[in-house]
């Protein structure tokens, strides 16, 4: 199975910058043997997703509303994002679950309302340090992926433990093997056999010198990216590594 190399471009991006990004990738992104995907702000989806027409850049949403319409002010639907042009979405990222309290059943609505619109999810879980330090990682982790993720389900898994998120220290190798086992034993029991075709990847302060290293650890299906996305060169040479 390919992988799947996500950047999340976050609250960053004003238009200029983000068509300047989006350019830049786009003339070195051809022949990666990976697929590529940036999730850049709902503002400049339309016109990154322009951009990238026609390329084999992918482009997703960082976040939907569960519903298809309604009187949900300042959400977005899965709908829109797709009638802006993205294939993707990321939903139940850590920031979204710590600062909008989501719960795993409102990320599990999200990534049904996102697949039922014609949207691939990007489901994020992962433990905060102190569950790690106690010992909960695995069950933390495996209860969030039961929670969150719909039957049926056609998306990705993203493991990111939470303290190593835009904080530049990345899990153990063999913390993060143990991590995808436990994951993808999770998805066996909630999905059945399918589970085990879905892509698990890693996300916490992936930079290019780690990329290659990270990328062919056992049950690695790819990289979540934050502010290594940010960068052309650094996002391409992440997305060289890939296995
Ligand atoms: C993220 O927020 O999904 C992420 C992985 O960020 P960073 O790469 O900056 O740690």
């Amino acid at each position: 199975m390919r992988q799947l190399i996500a950047g999340n471009w976050k609250m960053n991006g004003l238009r200029a910058e983000a068509l300047a990004l989006a350019s830049a990738l786009r003339q070195s992104a051809d022949g990666l043997g990976c697929d590529i995907l940036v999730c850049p702000p709902a503002t400049v989806l339309g016109a990154v997703a322009d951009t990238l027409q026609g390329s084999a850049i992918l482009v997703g949403g960082q976040d939907c509303h569960a519903a298809p319409k309604g009187a949900h002010t300042g959400d977005i639907s899965p709908e829109m994002l797709r009638d802006a042009g993205a294939r993707w979405v990321i939903v139940g990222h850590s920031e979204r679950r710590q600062a909008y309290a989501e719960s795993n059943a409102m990320v599990r609505d999200k990534a049904e309302a996102a697949m039922l619109a014609g949207l691939l999810p990007i489901i994020c879980v992962g433990e905060t340090e102190q569950q790690r330090l106690a010992g909960a990682a695995e069950t933390v982790v495996a209860a969030q992926v039961d929670g969150s993720v719909p039957a049926g389900f056609t998306g990705v898994i993203a493991y990111e433990p939470i303290w190593a998120i835009g904080t530049g220290r990345v899990a153990e190798d063999d913390d993060i093997v143990t991590m995808h086992r436990c994951i993808r034993d999770q998805l066996v029991g909630t999905l059945g056999e399918s589970g085990q075709g879905v892509r698990v990847l890693y996300g916490g302060s992936v930079k290019p010198a780690g990329a290659s290293t990270l990328l062919v650890l056992p049950g690695v299906g790819g990289a979540l990216v934050g502010g290594a996305s940010l960068n052309a060169e650094d996002f391409l040479t992440i997305a060289r590594s890939a296995a």
